[in-house]
């Protein structure tokens, strides 16, 4: 097989380069597990794009993200296998004998799944998930963290593998065992997780050796306490889920209810800086190589949130009414106000960061700010999500 001959075959069938690639890996495993990552990744953008919107600042950058967000998913995960590509050609003598022995190895490999999306796009987790895997299982599933945009879909893999692993971090074990929604954070954001259980433990500390390569898990405490970050070393690839973004990196949810949590966030982008990866996998938005411009970027919104702790709680009661608005698609402004006004972070935000103002007008105006920065369209009584 010539260069040509697999960029040919790349171009007509980005599968067939995911068999290619394989001997550069020595398994499919691996092609499989980035493959799923990456195609999560984009997933997780167009359904869950919260953060992106809220920070944007001009009508430039809104037409600059959007253009990026709706960007096909087929093109994202053939970027990503361009990179597979790189690495890959190197090895040119071997592909012929890889053809022949990857549908074998597929059958003898684990196939894994890092993170599982919102509760509402479970449907398109299950389907990505078979159009990679087609008759094989799903073997494994880990979760870096247990908010519900990461763990929204391991209920419904479970039971649709029912031999599947689930690596949780250690932190929240006892509550999921429970199934305690105060302590998993779903009951005080508002929010929905159905009930899943875990079959292992992710130990910040260790080290797995999964899809051939070793993956070390690193404690990366800040956006949530019980993070862990993948990185594989080899190929100096970290999975980052929400500690950083190409853009910034998710609501710091301890600071939300008073928990100081802003040195930790900086210490995990210290942690990042140090393991210098080449390529990131963020817990939102796509594949990305650009990795100190995105490191300099998130320390500067650090820097601002910790000046100004009541710009980093308007931009946390921001997400999670977007995050609902996504959810719900469009709402009658009565009806989102009654949920709104339940919500226990809702409450304990507008009490602390409220001011002198009453809570139905605190949350009119967190909603013209949504409106103003063209997250939400108000029409006839109706929210949309926008
Ligand atoms: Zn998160």
């Amino acid at each position: 097989m010539t260069a040509e001959q697999i960029v040919a075959s790349h171009k007509a069938n980005v599968e067939t380069l995911f068999g290619l690639t394989a001997k550069a890996f020595e398994g499919v495993e691996k092609l499989v597990e980035l493959n799923l990552t990456a195609a999560k990744a984009a997933l997780d953008e167009s359904a869950n794009n919260t953060q992106a919107a809220l920070s944007v600042k001009d009508a430039q950058e809104l037409l600059a993200m959007q253009a990026n967000l709706f960007q096909p998913l087929a093109e994202k995960t053939a970027a990503y296998s361009r990179h597979l590509y790189d690495i890959a050609s190197g090895t040119g003598g071997e592909f012929t004998k890889a053809i022949e022995s990857q549908t074998a190895a597929a059958q003898k490999q684990f196939a894994t799944l890092v993170d599982t999306a919102y509760v509402t796009h479970q449907d398109q987790t299950l389907a990505l998930v078979r159009g990679h895997l087609h008759d094989r299982p799903l073997d494994r599933l880990v979760n870096t963290h247990l908010h519900s945009d990461h763990c929204g879909g391991n209920h419904y893999l479970q039971v649709h593998y029912p031999q599947l692993q689930t690596w949780i971090t250690p932190g929240l074990s006892q509550a999921v065992l429970d199934w305690t929604q105060e302590d998993l954070s779903y009951q005080p954001t508002g929010q929905n997780c159905p009930r899943f259980h875990f079959t292992h433990l992710l130990q910040p500390g260790s080290v797995h050796r999964w899809a051939n390569a070793n993956w070390e898990v690193h404690a990366a405490p800040g956006h949530d306490p019980h993070s862990v970050i993948l990185f594989a070393p080899e190929y100096r690839l970290l999975m980052s889920a929400d500690a950083l973004w190409q853009n910034g990196f998710g609501v710091v949810f301890p600071e939300l209810v008073g928990v100081a949590a802003f040195d930790e966030v900086a210490q995990t982008l210290d942690l990042i800086e140090r393991l210098n990866p080449t390529t990131i996998i963020p817990g939102h938005g796509s594949v990305f190589s650009d990795v100190s411009p995105a490191l300099d970027l998130a320390r500067q919104k650090l820097e601002a949130f910790a000046k100004n702790p009541e710009r980093h709680a308007r931009y946390g009661t921001k997400v999670l009414l977007k995050f609902k608005l996504l959810e719900w698609g469009h709402i009658s402004r009565q009806d989102f106000n009654a949920w709104a006004m339940d919500v226990p972070y809702m409450r304990d935000l507008h009490q602390r960061f409220g001011l002198a103002y009453s809570l139905p007008t605190w949350l009119d105006m967190m909603l013209a700010e949504l409106t103003r920065s063209g997250a939400l369209l108000e029409l006839d009584g109706m929210l949309h999500d926008a």
